[in-house]
């Protein structure tokens, strides 16, 4: 590995195809629109009036909305299923790199240029050009090739109006194994909270196994994560009050990446909603992946992760 290898040639006849288009043109199914214009600003908390107010953004240099710049590729994304989704997988250099072995994949950098606001009416397309691929790279997440791929997104013209720089990293997944006992002995301790004035009641209590949620004295509102006031009258006093531990996966995530060495995956994670209404992020270590469901009966335990700190987590109430 250390002594330089001459290229193969899956990837001399890859870094041939440099420049060449890495998947076919794509029209946007939708002209710039405003009803996407504000569910895109109501889903990332955009709320700037040029993009929402037409009588402010009249009121401007840009006499009407346009769409926010970071919405660039969203006009050319395909449905989320279906023949016309779009997946990395389908560009030039995927399929010769996993042929290789390196079939796991991680996006490491995006960048995006804006050349002009978009408005409703205009019609994206986008085209993708394979950039380069590099030599094999060792890292940290082991051997693998860096990927570059330029978008280009033209409007109804043909005028350039923006584009983007993607690099993903293909790399040779390491061989999944039980841990060995020496392998567990050496793992990095478990990450631990940032304790404050507001939160340290809660951890107190899970060190006595109990799961302690504030409710507000004021309007009786339970709320969790603890933060200085009741968010909903901000009154400021309040009582710790014990949970009875059981509740439904009201929904979660399996996660993949990114990976901390203390933890196992994949590893779900899941949003509890207990009986008393609040809903609280946990670990369910002792469910596998494949179980886990919404609905999903669960009840609270506790862990001595490390001496003197106790952590939550939840098993199905009723299973194994
Ligand atoms: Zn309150």
């Amino acid at each position: 590995m250390s002594t330089p290898q001459p290229a193969p040639a899956w990837l001399a006849q890859l870094r041939a195809q440099h420049g060449a288009a890495a998947a076919p043109a794509r029209t946007a199914p939708d002209a710039v629109n405003l009803p996407m214009i504000r569910r895109w600003c109501e889903a990332m908390g955009e709320r700037n009036p040029l993009y929402l107010d037409e009588d402010f953004a009249q009121s401007t240099e840009y006499g009407g909305i346009v769409a926010p710049p970071a919405m660039l590729e969203v006009w050319t994304m395909g449905r989320f299923s279906g023949a016309d989704a779009p997946t990395v997988g389908g560009l030039l250099g995927i399929a010769q790199v996993d042929a290789a072995g390196f079939t796991a994949v991680v996006a490491t950098n995006l960048e995006q240029e804006y050349l002009r606001y978009l408005r409703p009416g205009d019609l994206v397309t986008q085209q993708v050009f394979l950039e380069e691929v590099s030599e094999e790279k060792r890292t940290a997440l082991g051997a693998g090739h860096f990927l570059n791929y330029r978008y280009e997104f033209t409007d109804q013209d043909g005028a350039v109006v923006g584009r983007m720089r993607f690099r993903i990293l293909k790399f040779r997944p390491a061989p999944q194994a039980e841990p060995a006992p020496v392998a567990a002995a050496l793992k990095p301790a478990h990450p631990r909270p940032a304790i404050t004035h507001d939160t340290a009641f809660f951890w107190e209590g899970l060190k006595e196994h109990r799961l302690l949620i504030r409710r507000c004295t004021r309007c009786q509102h339970l709320h969790h994560p603890p933060g200085p006031s009741c968010p909903q009258c901000q009154s400021s006093d309040w009582v710790a009050q014990q949970m009875s531990g059981r509740g439904i996966v009201y929904s979660y995530v399996i996660v993949h990446q990114p990976q901390l060495a203390a933890f196992g995956y994949p590893l779900p994670v899941a949003l509890v909603e207990l009986e008393e209404g609040i809903r609280l992020i946990a670990n369910l270590p002792r469910v596998s992946p494949e179980r886990v469901r919404i609905g999903m009966p669960v009840e609270v335990e506790f862990a001595e992760v490390a001496p003197g700190y106790v952590l939550y987590a939840f098993h199905e109430r009723g299973g194994s």
